[in-house]
């Protein structure tokens, strides 16, 4: 039998909502509201991480027992728990949205191992009393990128909650994939998702919003305690170091996202994790072209305010959301804004210093900027494959084989013009005379360039080809993909099928490049 060291600190700590009923409904002076999980009809384990089980001390046997089964779909609740649904707010592409909360997702326990303390959590698993007007369930397509993703980003090194398991239910769920009036129904599929902490700024904005400074603090004072406890007994001074530091580790993360390419695509402030993770993995999406106006987020189609060049500026700008809620127990609004202005400052060095990375350069010089942004100018003149380019650009010798390098990044070479590839070799004589202030050898260089340039990451259409083989029963693709996206910066000869551009048949495909909310 599956044993785990249980260690509740959340709903031992911090207040309950009293009302024990599952229905909907606004939650006021508590964090979060008990809620079961639903029974499904048939659940089938469809995948384990075993890297995340043993990190909550399960062995490979137990994932493959029913017991794991019936706990990581809800269809058992592991003795001396109570399951929970939190309570928070957000604003939603810009506006206060009010109360949001955990609509369909569970947190199950807490798991403490090897000095580690992990909040197990289902995402799927039914109704709570924040699932407003929606079912509490989620997709089998939803949950496999999900899924995918969270594991991906973990290993490509990126702060980020992980996955333990994904699993059908069983039960079919009603959905309008395309928002057309054409609802069909689709496999649902739960994931049990696994994070030192599930709290996000909505956590701390509904409070603010409501006024409930007593809670507000309580909440603050626990998320110091167990996640920032170097800071010491809370107090104001520690309330600001608080800020500071999710301010940092926000943008350290968004800066990761620029790095590799990734899109979050809800950059909501109920989907920014307190702790600078990766949290909700919905209409993502990978950067295939290099483009900093792409999102691939259909409901955000318009103004594309979550597009990937301006994951940065959104990342301040939930900032100084969180800080208009932290402000109540602070009162101070200079030291604040001292922080929110550090960011600006530090968005530009780091970038600077990741882009550096990037292309292998270590030693500084007042050029590296412009070098930098002529770069990404031609990146974006004809349709250029990131992932490929920059994995590419650790074997450049010199200038005049340059272009002939990278033929194989570009989506459409034989159309591209004499003017643009004037400026890229431009470019490449640029980069050869820069390279030649750099000390360290070719191997070394390109061994450091490509532990920062991923050769494999998460394609959007790699999830969608998984799904469509998921949706016919056959898992192998969901396993490869996993195995795969164990060592993204790793060579990996008999996986160079998955270092390709997006084939042209995934270029308006839903799922491929469009990606809906609906999940
Ligand atoms: P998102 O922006 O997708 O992270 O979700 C925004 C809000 O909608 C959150 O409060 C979610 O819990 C909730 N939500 C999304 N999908 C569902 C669903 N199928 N059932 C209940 N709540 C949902
Ligand atoms: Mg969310």
């Amino acid at each position: 039998m599956m044993k785990l060291n249980i260690k509740e600190t959340f709903t031992t700590e911090l207040p309950a909502d009293p009302n024990m009923e599952n229905t909907i409904r606004q939650v006021e002076n508590s964090v979060y509201s008990f809620a079961s999980p639903k029974r499904t009809r048939a659940a089938k384990v469809l995948h384990v991480s075993q890297e995340m089980a043993s990190e909550l001390g399960i062995t490979e046997e137990e994932t493959t027992s029913d017991y794991f089964k019936n706990i990581f779909t809800g269809n058992e609740v592991y003795p001396n728990t109570k399951p929970f649904s939190m309570c928070y707010g957000g604003h939603q592409f810009g506006n206060w949205a009010g109360q949001l909360g955990d609509g369909r997702a569970i947190n199950l326990f807490e798991v403490e191992h090897q000095n580690k303390n992990w909040k197990v959590q289902l995402k799927g698993a039914g109704k709570t009393p924040y699932s407003r007007t929606a079912d509490g369930l989620a997709v089998l397509r939803s949950s496999v990128r999900e899924y995918l993703c969270s594991e991906a980003m973990f290993h490509l090194g990126i702060p980020t909650t992980r996955a333990l398991s994904l699993s059908l239910s069983g039960d079919d769920v009603l959905r309008d994939m395309l928002y057309d009036g054409n609802p069909a129904y689709e496999k649902g599929a739960i994931v049990s998702r696994i994070s030192p902490s599930f709290l996000r700024f909505g956590n701390f904005e509904i409070f603010a919003a409501r006024k409930d400074i007593k809670n507000l603090k309580t909440l603050t004072d626990y998320t110091i305690k167990h996640h920032f406890s170097h800071l010491g007994n809370p107090s104001k001074e520690d309330y600001i170091q608080f800020f500071k530091e999710v301010s940092e580790r926000t943008l350290a993360m968004i800066i990761h996202w620029q790095r590799v390419g990734f899109v979050h695509g809800v950059m909501n402030t109920d989907n920014m994790s307190i702790l600078g993770l990766t949290i909700d993995f919905g209409p993502y999406g990978w950067l295939e072209g290099f483009d900093f106006g792409w999102t691939p987020n259909t409901t955000d189609r318009q103004h594309k305010r979550y597009r990937y060049g301006n994951q940065p500026n959104i990342g301040l700008w939930n900032l100084y959301q969180l800080a208009n809620a932290l402000y109540p127990i602070i009162e101070e609004v200079k030291p604040l804004e001292a922080i929110l202005d550090q960011y600006k400052v530090h968005f530009e060095q780091d970038s600077l210093a990741m882009m550096k990375s990037k292309l292998g350069l270590c030693v500084d010089d007042a050029n590296d900027l412009k070098l930098i942004q002529h770069l990404e100018d031609n990146l974006q003149l004809a349709e250029i494959d990131m992932t490929i380019f920059f994995r590419n650009l650790s074997s450049f010798t010199d200038a005049e084989s340059g272009l002939s390098q990278f033929e194989n990044s570009f989506y459409d070479f034989k159309n591209t013009t004499d003017e643009i590839k004037e400026n890229w070799n431009l470019w490449f004589k640029k980069y050869e005379e820069r390279l030649k202030i750099e000390s360290l050898l070719f191997e070394e260089r390109k061994q450091k360039m490509n532990a920062v340039n991923p050769k494999y990451v998460l394609r959007n259409y790699m999830s969608q080809l998984a799904i469509d083989a998921a949706d016919k029963g056959d898992y192998s693709l969901i396993d490869e993909l996993f195995q795969l996206l164990k060592k993204p910066y790793d060579e990996q000869p008999n996986n160079e099928k998955w270092f390709s551009k997006r084939p042209e048949w995934a270029r308006n495909k839903a799922g491929c490049s469009m990606l809906s909310c609906s999940s």
